[in-house]
């Protein structure tokens, strides 16, 4: 009887199909004979060996995402972080350098300063909008890029980076969370390494946290692979079953923030509270020319910079007057999020004033800018 409960009869019959591979979750899988167990290849990721090393739900997702960045392999990871934390393990080693952007996301410069540099990992900050100051050393192994900045939105020239660090042989990872292999075309860059936190667009719905990681280089796949191995990390089958449901409506989604929020960089441009409206569209963007070459969307984030009169007591009263915004960190989900920072941010663009960051999400438009005057206005009442 006992026996019965776990060794039930019923087999699947094979060749079920839906749109959807389904939510395997396992972390023992059977192997036919003792010889195929003998022979496991778990590298190949053709066969499954262990629930960790991939089931047929986080294999599908893995594939989905190198089609969507159009290239051979794909990893995922329980968070985006720990996706570029692994690239940083896999890649450096003592005695190695690592070059980081000066506004590069901050949980990034965390990571940077108090593990990596504690391991012996040199880091320097280089400014991603002058390549004149840009300088790799005889140690330098990889460069750190992210286009466009997730605070401040200024915009690379990922083309030059990635040529001047091909010919001194250094790495260059790109950060690719905000073009969400939509607005832009990574590996036309010249780069090897894309990341993406697939808890912003990919997933769409804000209730999961995962990263990815791909490449065209399999030395590199292979390296990262063995390292997400000897660490065990792994994401849950629900987790890659939502991301990939998110993948269905990737595309709609990302215009449709896309478009939103040009609708109200237009309107805040317009506005005499901001000194300055940040994002690519944005008259005197940093790098908007390279943009403009390169991406066909710009993601659905911006940032103003109120004027100095503008005080913190002003700014919060007018984010906590917004209604339709919601106080909160990450981005990519159907709510429309508002975040003040505070002046310290590191940038490369100069912020005389507080600087607010806003998220649109999936509301209709013209709400979304009713809002933000009545919450501009009742800022401005005593
Ligand atoms: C959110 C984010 C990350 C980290 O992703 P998590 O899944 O939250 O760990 C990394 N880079 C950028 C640009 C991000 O926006």
């Amino acid at each position: 009887m006992c026996t019965q409960l776990v060794h039930p009869n019923y087999v699947a019959p094979e060749g079920f199909s839906g749109v959807q591979p389904g939510q395997f979750s396992a972390s023992t899988v059977f192997f036919r004979s003792a010889q195929a167990y003998r022979e496991r290849n778990w590298c190949s990721g053709e066969g499954y060996i262990y629930g960790s090393h991939g089931t047929p739900t986080t294999f599908a997702l893995e594939s989905r995402i190198s089609a969507l960045e159009g290239v051979q392999y794909c990893l995922l990871y329980p968070s985006g972080l720990n996706a570029i934390a692994q690239v940083f393990l896999a890649l450096l080693k003592p005695g190695d350098e690592l070059l980081v952007p000066i506004n590069v996301y901050p949980a990034v410069r965390m990571l940077v300063l108090h593990e990596l540099v504690p391991m012996g990992i040199g880091c320097r900050l280089y400014d991603p909008t002058n390549l004149e100051s840009l300088l790799f050393a005889r140690n330098t192994k990889l460069i750190w890029v992210e286009a466009a900045c997730s605070i401040t939105f200024e915009f690379p020239d990922v083309e030059a980076i990635a040529a001047r660090a091909k010919e001194s042989g250094v790495v260059v990872g790109l950060d690719n969370t905000w073009g969400a292999g939509i607005a832009l075309d990574a590996y036309g860059f010249g780069i090897d390494i894309s990341v993406q936190a697939l808890t912003k667009y990919p997933c769409g719905s804000a209730d999961v946290i995962m990263g990815s990681v791909t490449t065209q280089d399999r030395e590199l796949y292979t390296l990262l692979q063995m390292c997400r191995m000897r660490f065990g990390v792994s994401v849950s089958a629900r987790d890659a079953s939502v991301v990939l449901s998110g993948m269905n409506t990737l595309r709609l989604r990302y215009e449709a923030h896309d478009s939103a929020t040009r609708k109200i960089v237009e309107w805040a441009n317009h506005r005499r509270e901001f000194h300055r409206v940040l994002h690519p569209t944005a008259p005197d963007a940093v790098g908007q020319n390279i943009w403009l070459q390169h991406c066909s969307a710009a993601a659905g984030l911006f940032s103003v910079v109120f004027k100095p009169e503008y005080n913190t007591g002003y700014v919060d009263k007018f984010i906590d007057s917004l209604r339709l915004f919601r106080i909160g960190v990450s981005w990519g989900g159907p709510v429309s999020l508002v975040l003040s920072f505070d002046r310290n941010v590191a940038s490369v663009t100069e912020l005389p004033g507080v600087l607010v960051r806003f998220c649109i999400g999936l509301e209709d438009v013209d709400d979304l800018i009713t809002d933000l005057e009545q919450a501009l206005f009742t800022a401005s009442q005593q």
